[in-house]
């Protein structure tokens, strides 16, 4: 059976990987330019698609039927070859929107939702929340009625959807709006799921409003498509089981800790272990400024480094699948913790004071290691998801990192 992805410019695609953990049919990428979409639709050797981005309306016209999802949501993103000839159009986003919905334990009924977006995605979001019965429903477009610009009117809007771009990678740290308008929000949903904590979500779990990414409806729309194209049901279980596995792969793990921890040391082994990449913040900042780090500090004092370091942060915290080795001070900047908290889970290697080395350090040169942990020590608790001890060998801590994950 042949099966793939069309779209216009796929990039990297987690598709592929999704369905071969699904089913064991080809999948391929089809990119296809507007021009060549035709000839590949009536000809192409498929005999089930996946549709996305600019193609999920276009395809509409090629198919002999459709569902009446795909009817309400006004988008196809499966095509289905039918015995025969004939083309099935369905929409299994709306399948993968109410499993986000679920996942999240926001019931939408009676309730006022603002969706930012006005585009395929947002279609859909809209179609599955009047289908479950929610009260008003918002469309918020950069040139509508409703826009940014105006957002204190639904102030009283008890689900927020993000169903733009914005804050897509590589544009990390964008949004469409801020949440601040919406005092009475009860959930926030965010469609994109690289980052897997978009400046959306932070902004909610901030807040402390329950919110999640668009991995769990990625993996279960893919899991309806792969239904329909064997026409054979698959378990529940799958969705929750191919959201963990995919997280897990793309999340970074990064390491913070006192100067001379053991970070880079156990970094390295770490990310051997995990066929992971592995990078340094200390060495890209001496690499964009072609300087040694106590040279940068000569030159242009803390001040100087902590910015070159931001903005190496900025870079690494944007990757997928990384194992990223902070300097020490990174976690005196609170700007620092959504670049390594967006992708990654934080890991706090403690060592004992008198073990730490301080040449080539130049805080740690200038200042007692007890006094320099003390003023540090509840910016490392700001930042760890859990810490780790390094009093031991390197091979002991990446095991303890390991079970703990
Ligand atoms: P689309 O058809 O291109 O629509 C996106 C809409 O976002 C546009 O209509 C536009 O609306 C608005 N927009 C675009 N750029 C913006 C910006 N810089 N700032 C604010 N608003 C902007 O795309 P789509 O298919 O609906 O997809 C939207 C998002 O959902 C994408 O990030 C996509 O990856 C994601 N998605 C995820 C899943 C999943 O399974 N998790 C499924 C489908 C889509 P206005 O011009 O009216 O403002």
């Amino acid at each position: 059976m042949n099966c793939g992805l069309l779209g216009e410019k796929l990039g990297h695609s987690y598709s592929p990987a999704i369905h071969a953990m699904l089913a064991d049919y080809d999948y391929r990428l089809y990119e296809k330019s507007p021009g060549e979409l035709a000839d590949f639709i009536l000809r192409g050797g498929w005999d089930g698609l996946n549709v996305t981005i600019p193609y999920k309306k276009a395809v509409m016209p090629y198919c002999t039927e459709l569902s009446g999802t795909a009817r309400r949501c006004g988008s196809v993103n499966t095509l289905l070859r039918l015995p025969g000839g004939a083309i099935r159009g369905e929409n299994t986003d709306a399948y993968g929107f109410s499993y986000l919905l679920q996942s999240l334990g926001f019931d939408p009924a009676g309730k006022k939702c603002v969706i930012f977006g006005s585009g395929g995605a947002a279609a859909t979001v809209r179609a599955v929340l009047a289908e479950k019965g929610a009260g008003e429903i918002v469309t918020v477009s950069r040139s509508g009625e409703n826009n940014y610009g105006n957002l204190a009117r639904h102030a009283d809007a008890a689900f927020v959807v993000n169903a733009t771009p914005a804050g897509m990678f590589p544009h990390n740290g964008g949004a469409a709006a801020s949440l601040a308008p919406f005092t009475r929000c009860e959930a926030v949903a965010d469609l994109i799921y690289n980052p897997a904590r978009t400046a959306l979500l932070m902004e909610a779990e901030d807040l402390g409003i329950p919110c999640a990414n668009g991995l769990g409806m990625l993996a279960a729309q893919a899991k309806r498509s792969a239904e329909l194209f064997l026409g054979t049901d698959i378990p529940d279980g799958e969705i929750a089981r191919i959201e963990e596995k995919l997280s897990r792969e793309m999340r970074n793990i990064v390491l913070i800790g006192m100067p001379g921890c053991g970070k880079s040391t156990v970094g390295k082994l770490l990310a051997g272990a995990l066929g992971r990449e592995f990078c340094e913040s200390d060495a890209l900042v001496e690499r964009e400024a072609a300087l040694s780090i106590p040279e940068i500090f000569r030159r242009e004092g803390e001040t100087g480094f902590r910015k070159r370091e931001t903005a190496a942060l900025a870079e690494l915290g944007r990757l997928s699948g990384a194992v990223i080795a902070t300097g020490g001070g990174c976690v005196t900047r609170e700007e620092n913790y959504p670049l390594l908290h967006q992708n990654g889970v934080i890991v706090r290697l403690l060592r004992r004071l008198d073990r730490l080395p301080r040449e080539g350090r130049p805080i740690s040169l200038q200042t007692d290691p007890g006094e320099l942990y003390e003023r540090r020590r509840l910016y490392y608790e700001r930042f760890a998801d859990f810490s780790i001890s390094n009093d031991g060998t390197p091979e002991e801590t990446v095991r303890a990192i390991l079970d703990k994950l």
